[in-house]
């Protein structure tokens, strides 16, 4: 049956991707929405049955949808909603259902620019503990503003992309001087991430009271991070190679409306943040989160327990009054809880290296080659818990061949 009931991916979800059927890889990637086990050709669909505008779905990716605004997003959502629970409806939705083993999905969307935040307290916190021992964990600007950096938006990749080994240039801490190979302490960061469909103009800054006419939706992230690489060369600019190699996303879009549900109260921020930052609460989301090595669950982190909401994340971003384009991505940083089993990254996993933790039977401390992680993300909807769309990626070796003048 269309509507899916039952499944976590049911007609309150309802998240969107680009698709080719594998039967014809020549024809142009097609915006789909993922229903049970099954993608609905939306632009098949939309041809046949939308009586709007139909062009923002069938232009062929989704940052046509995701530009047309919100009144759009719920006009389209409330068509595929209808459409997916009548059963009259059956016999002109079924024609465009695709099963999903015969698809491949594509990056959903063209990054326009990246950036990652660093909104979660516990993350923070045990950064700090982590690398300067002996001092404050928070940096003083911590709790006054969120934190971030400009990412590499070039190498977001799909979920199912190998993700290469980086080499670089690192010190370790008993060398003399900065040596290079392959790194020796790649990691994972569990993120999720923030969509922007509707652009703003250049100069006019976004408030967090806007936060809902802008951003189309959420993907997972996972932010892969070479330590070692980044330990030697963050000073005194922020991250660069250590995580610029490759950051992976989600296939699926889920519509900030299928989040509905899942708003939840922020645990709280003291001291009170400026006024531009102020926020009404609901402002967090409440979504469960796992990370996976190698098929076993190594770790749940709660996006409750965050500082920081994506309201005020979207503000501060903008209060220069830099200007967001479709296709914008802005992730949380690292999502950790209070609870040591709550840790989003294996540097807070394994401390630092020091204390190794248990997996396939065996202590572990950072990514082997053929490691495989998976992000799996789920939160309360209308009906029962829905999923949001997995993060995949597997560790291939390093490529040393490259590495010659
Ligand atoms: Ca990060």
């Amino acid at each position: 049956m269309p509507a899916a009931a039952g499944s976590s991916f049911d007609a309150d979800n309802l998240p969107y991707g680009v698709f080719v059927q594998e039967s014809s890889p020549s024809t142009p990637p097609r915006l789909g929405v993922r229903i049970g086990s099954h993608v609905v050709d939306v632009a098949g669909l939309a041809t046949s049955s939308y009586d709007g505008d139909a062009r923002p779905l069938t232009a062929g990716g989704l940052a046509p949808l995701m530009a047309a605004g919100p009144g759009v997003w719920g006009t389209v959502r409330s068509w595929l909603q209808q459409l997916l629970t009548d059963p009259a409806a059956e016999a002109v939705v079924v024609p465009h259902l695709v099963p999903l083993s015969e698809v491949t999905m594509r990056l959903p969307f063209e990054v326009a620019d990246y950036v990652d935040f660093y909104a979660s307290l516990d993350h923070a916190s045990n950064v700090g503990r982590i690398l300067r021992p002996d001092g404050e964990p928070l940096m003083p600007n911590w709790r006054h503003l969120p934190v971030g950096y400009h990412g590499r938006a070039g190498t977001v990749v799909v979920s199912g992309a190998d993700v290469r080994r980086p080499c670089g240039q690192r010190k370790p801490p008993e060398a003399e001087v900065p040596v290079f190979g392959p790194s020796t302490r790649l990691d994972v960061e569990a993120e999720l991430g923030f969509v922007v469909g509707v652009p703003s103009t250049p100069g006019s800054p976004v408030g967090t009271a806007a936060f809902g006419s802008h951003v189309f939706g959420v993907v997972g992230v996972n932010d892969w991070s070479a330590r070692d690489i980044q330990a030697w060369e963050y000073v005194p600019l922020g991250p660069f190679l250590g995580k610029s190699f490759a950051t992976s996303v989600s296939a699926w879009v889920t519509p900030l409306a299928a989040l509905a549900g899942a708003r939840t109260h922020l645990p709280g921020q003291d001291p009170q943040p400026l006024d531009y930052l102020r926020v009404d609460e609901p402002a967090g989301y409440d979504i469960a989160v796992e990370v996976e090595l190698n098929g076993e669950v190594v770790s749940r982190p709660p996006y409750a327990s965050m500082y920081w909401s994506p309201a005020q994340m979207l503000a501060h971003l903008t209060v220069n009054g830099a200007s967001l384009r479709t296709g914008d991505l802005f992730a949380s940083g690292t999502i950790s809880g209070p609870d040591p089993s709550q840790r989003g990254s294996l540097l807070e996993l394994s401390w630092g290296g020091r204390e190794p933790f248990h997996a396939g039977g065996r202590e572990r401390t950072f990514l082997e080659d053929g490691d495989e992680v998976v992000l799996r993300y789920s939160a309360p909807g209308a009906l029962g818990r829905i999923a949001l769309g997995e993060v995949r990626g597997r560790i291939l070796p390093a490529d040393l061949a490259g590495h010659h003048r």
